[in-house]
Parts: C-alpha cells; sequence; structure tokens
C-alpha cells in the first residue's frame, strides 16, 4: 500500500507520522498520528458534537417512524400530558382505561402521550378515532375481509372519541365482538369519550340493542381506571 511516511497537521503545522500495521505480511496504513494542538482538539470536538446529532435525530426520527405507524395524529406528536406516564404503567400491567370528559380537557392529547410511550416493536399499540373503526367495519359488510383483526390482536389498543357517532345495529354487535375478544385475551384497552359510562350505554344503545351496549361498556369499565377530565390537565377521580 502507498502512502506518505509523514503529513502536516492543518493547524499548526506540527509533522505526524504515519501509523501502519503489519497483516498477513503486509504493512497497512491506519491513519497518521493524532496532534494534540488546541485547533486539532477542537476540530476533533467538532465531529463528537456533529455524531452526537445525528444519533439523537436517529433515535427521533425512529420514534416518530414508530408514533405515525401506531397511528398517533401528527398534531399529537410534540405534545405531552401529565397523566401520559403512569397510565401507561398501567397498562403495561394489564390495566384497562376509559378517559372521559368534555371536549377540550385534553383526552386525546393525554391519549396520543400514552400511545407514544407504548410504542415500538411489532404490534406494540394501535391508536385509532372510533369513527375510523367503525367505517372499516362498515365497509367490511359490504366488501369483506377482517378490519377488526389488527384491532382485536394488538398488545395495546387506544380508541379515541367513542360515542360520538352512534353506531348501528351491526357496527355495534362487530364493536361488541372486539371489545370482547380483547377483554377475553386481556390485551390492555384505553378509550376517550365525552360520556360517563351510564350516558355512554344510553348513546351507544340509540340505534341498536341496548344490551349489547351494556355489555361494550360492563368490559370497557370492568376493572378499568376510570379518569374524569374536567379541565386542561385533566383530574384524577
Ligand atoms: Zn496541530
Amino acid at each position: 500500500m502507498d502512502f506518505r511516511p509523514t503529513t502536516e497537521c492543518p493547524h499548526c503545522g506540527a509533522t505526524l507520522k504515519a501509523r501502519t500495521t503489519r497483516l498477513a505480511g503486509r504493512t497497512l496504513f491506519c491513519g497518521y498520528e493524532q496532534c494534540g494542538c488546541a485547533g486539532a482538539e477542537a476540530e476533533r470536538e467538532k465531529e463528537r458534537q456533529v455524531e452526537a446529532e445525528a444519533a439523537r435525530k436517529a433515535v427521533q426520527d425512529k420514534a416518530m417512524h414508530d408514533w405515525k405507524r401506531a397511528g398517533v395524529p401528527e398534531r399529537y406528536m410534540s405534545l405531552d400530558h401529565p397523566l401520559a406516564a403512569e397510565i401507561a404503567d398501567g397498562m403495561k400491567n394489564g390495566q384497562w382505561v376509559y378517559l372521559w370528559g368534555d371536549v377540550g380537557t385534553r383526552k386525546t392529547t393525554c391519549a396520543a402521550a400514552v400511545a407514544k410511550r407504548l410504542a415500538g416493536g411489532k404490534r406494540s399499540v394501535l391508536m385509532a378515532p372510533m369513527y375510523r373503526i367503525l367505517d372499516e367495519i362498515q365497509r367490511s359488510f359490504h366488501d369483506g375481509g377482517d378490519p377488526l383483526k389488527r384491532y382485536a390482536e394488538v398488545r395495546y389498543l387506544i380508541v379515541d372519541d367513542l360515542g360520538k357517532r352512534r353506531p348501528t345495529g351491526f357496527v355495534l354487535d362487530s364493536l361488541f365482538s372486539l371489545i370482547d375478544q380483547r377483554y377475553s385475551a386481556m390485551l390492555p384497552t384505553l378509550v376517550t369519550t365525552q360520556y360517563k359510562p351510564s350516558d355512554l350505554v344510553r348513546r351507544l344503545a340509540e340505534q341498536g340493542d341496548p344490551d349489547t351496549a351494556k355489555a361494550i361498556v360492563s368490559r370497557l369499565r370492568g376493572g378499568a381506571r376510570v379518569v374524569h377530565f374536567d379541565g386542561p390537565d385533566g383530574r384524577l377521580q
């Protein structure tokens, strides 16, 4: 291998020797000595910072990718919520969660922040607005397929705004099937809704069977941590 035996430090002009190693009878060039002058040290420090920044960005990009795949809405990507950490920990221990409160009490912000903490890994968490799940069920009535499978099997499911739209009978039955499968498999589920449990039963039963509505809500809140949000930061009850 061809290389110059010395080079000059571009900062102070010092002569730096080439470093070599012997491998299989050949001399290999391994770069030049490092110079200890302030200019060379500052350049190495800058390189370390650039590498650290690139590593930090790679971690952040990976997280954003995981959050997007988990269904965290774009506008909630950068938001956090004071209750999210302990709710996520509870779900890791199998806890179901029922978040209810008026519009504007940051239920969805909290739910998204929980989803972000549970994301990463395969099939770990899915967050979806209820209307989307209902639409997928509705479509499958004509198109076939099993839209509920991925919601039924994901480790953590987060359903936003349950009860915002009134489900019809067929959809209500499918919703029951989804919740019941997760309940039987003990897969932690979080729902947000504007309705307290008794009102949610009435809401879901408006176009469907009251017993089915009751069974859904009974599974959602049975053993669940029920949190009433009544201000911008939520409040424990
Ligand atoms: Zn130097």
